[in-house]
Formats: C-alpha cells, structure tokens, sequence
C-alpha cells in the first residue's frame, strides 16, 4: 500500500471516523476531493501500475448501503440475498479477481459512514424478514480492520439482530476481531483457501496457506461458525494431485466437523474478463479456453463437472457434511 498520499472527501473533513482512521495511516499528504469516483473513476489511467501505488480515499456513502445478491455467490439457501460494499477494491492482488475489470483504477475506497449501512440494513429486515448478508464484497474487509473497525461493528450488530446472517470473507489472517466481540449462530466467517502452488501463481500479497489455517483454527476454537471456501477452484492438467494433496493438507489441521464447505470452480463475468485483458493484465488465466455462458467466462462444461464432482467427493471422503456449491 501506497500510503504517502490519502483522498479525503471535504464532507467528512471532520467526521470522529476520518481522524480515527487518518491517526492509524499516519499519511504525508491529504488531497481533499468532492466525491471519491473522482478517483476511482479517472479514465486513461493504468490499472496495473496504479496498483504498485494504491492509494486510499476516505469518503461518505451517500445511498445503495445494499444490493440484491447473485447466484453466482454465495447464500446458503438464503432466500433473501444481499450484499453491501462497506470498501471497494482490495489490498491484495489475485490475478482472478473481477475486480481488475470492475473499477478503472485499484484505489481503496473506504466508507466511513457504517452506521447508515446498519441503518438502512435494519429498515430491509424489517420490510423483507429474514435476511443473509454477504459483507466482504468488492473487498477483502478483514485486511481493513487494522483502518476500521468493520467487522467488530457488523458482528455486534448481528450479535443483537437475530434476522440477520452475515458473512464475512477473507484470505486475511489477521481476524483479531473475534477476540473483540462473540460468536453467534447467525455470523458466519468464511476463509478461502488455495492450494500453496496456486496461491503463489495467482494469490500475490495475501497470507500463506499456514497463516490462513491458523486464523481458521483460531476462529474454530473462539466458536464462531466457519466456512471453508474452495472457490475459486483452478484448473491445471494435474489439478486432481494438487488438491488431493491440498484437502490433506487443511484436514489435518482442521476437524472436518467443525466447519462447513462451499466450491466454485474459476468464472467471471465477460465484459471484467475482456477488460482485464485489455488493461494488460498477462497471466496464463486469461488465455485459457473457456466457454461464455450467460455473459460469464467458464471453463468447457465437461472440466468444471469433472472438477467440481471430485472435489466433492474429496471433501465426502473427508466426512464434511455440508457442501454448497456455486458455479
Ligand atoms: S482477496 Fe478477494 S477481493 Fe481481494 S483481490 Fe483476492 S479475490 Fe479479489
């Protein structure tokens, strides 16, 4: 992270957050701006070098504290289904990540205003009832904990909102969080775990598989309720290798009972995939062949039934219970 220079809409200028925060990033220069798409928006900027210098920008959600969630992702059987974006972009660097294609520029921006969030979330819940959140989208929010206190608040939030499910997912390590507040059954944490090979090829910044299984292991033993995301599953041609060495690997360190699964193998929607691409973006992921089913990149359809049946399996033979799958 780039910090020597923050963006800083004029309108929180003097909110407690903005100096919270500001204290934590200790920045050499605040260029105050009007709106943050200001930044993130900037047109003929390069994506990929603007990531080596990423900035951060402080700013103020004005509206859309909520969004109706896609079948692409996650709800464990939810019907109703949302997610919000608490930050936009991340401060890790997977190459398959959608988000390369998503905003021109990789700049972090952090929303400070969280309680219109919880606000306007407790008026949905009660005009639909029963809802699931999904809060780490368009972000990886535990590695932002250490500037915001993101997921402490949501967790306290839900701890005390019973018609509320939340999930909170991460490759961070750092969760210190769950020492801060308490476990409870609608708060689901959901660590996505790669193989060690895959993460070095496509997972730059982000903690090591260890560091991970010792962030689940810690969440399992505080009692909160975890999820192990094998998505996005990678092919390679011996992928049955690596992952059956891999689920080895995790459940030796981690009871197959305590936790439950979700898999997806690698997909994207077409128009990020082609502008990932244009802005350069070279990894051997975006020269594979795929199939485009409804204006989303997929592998051919006999690879993901081939990968998604054995992995499957693999986590049956492994006595893992639970297993949603996305594709
Ligand atoms: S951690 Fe998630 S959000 Fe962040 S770059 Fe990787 S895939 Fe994208």
């Amino acid at each position: 992270m780039f910090k020597q220079l923050v963006y800083i809409e004029k309108s929180i200028k003097n909110h407690a957050n903005t100096i919270q925060v500001l204290d934590k990033i200790q920045p050499s220069q605040i260029v105050w701006i009007d709106h943050y798409k200001e930044v993130l928006n900037q047109t003929n900027s390069n994506w990929l070098f603007n990531k080596k210098f990423q900035k951060i920008v402080l700013a103020k959600r004005e509206n859309e504290f909520y969004y109706k969630g896609s079948h692409h992702t996650s709800n464990l059987g939810h019907q109703h289904f949302y997610y919000n974006t608490l930050a936009l972009n991340c401060l890790y660097h997977c190459e398959y990540c959608y988000l390369q294609g998503m905003y021109n520029t990789p700049h972090l921006v952090l929303f400070l205003n969280n309680n219109d969030y919880i606000n306007a979330t407790r008026q949905l819940i009660q005009q639909v009832g029963d809802i699931y959140m999904a809060l780490s989208y368009d972000t990886d929010l535990p590695a932002l904990e250490k500037y915001y206190p993101y997921c402490k608040e949501w967790i306290e939030f839900a701890n005390n909102e019973k018609n509320i499910t939340i999930e909170i997912r991460t490759k961070s390590h750092q969760i210190d969080f769950i020492h801060q507040t308490q476990p409870s059954d609608n708060v689901l944490l959901s660590f996505t775990l790669s193989p060690e090979v895959i993460q070095n090829r496509y997972e730059p910044y982000t903690p090591s598989l260890e560091q991970r299984l010792k962030a689940v292991q810690n969440a399992i033993k505080k009692k909160f309720k975890v999820m192990i995301c094998f998505d996005p599953l990678i092919y390679t041609t011996d992928y049955k290798n690596i992952y059956t060495d891999f689920f080895n690997h995790v459940f030796q360190s981690i009871s197959a009972e305590s936790v439950v699964a979700s898999i997806g193998v690698f997909r994207m929607n077409h128009q990020f995939f082609k502008r990932i691409r244009k802005n350069g973006n070279r990894s051997d992921i975006y020269y594979k062949e795929y199939s485009i089913e409804n204006k989303t990149i997929m592998y051919p359809k006999n690879i993901r039934n081939e990968m998604i049946m054995f992995v499957q399996s693999e986590l049956q033979k492994r006595n893992i219970k639970d297993i949603f799958i996305y594709e």
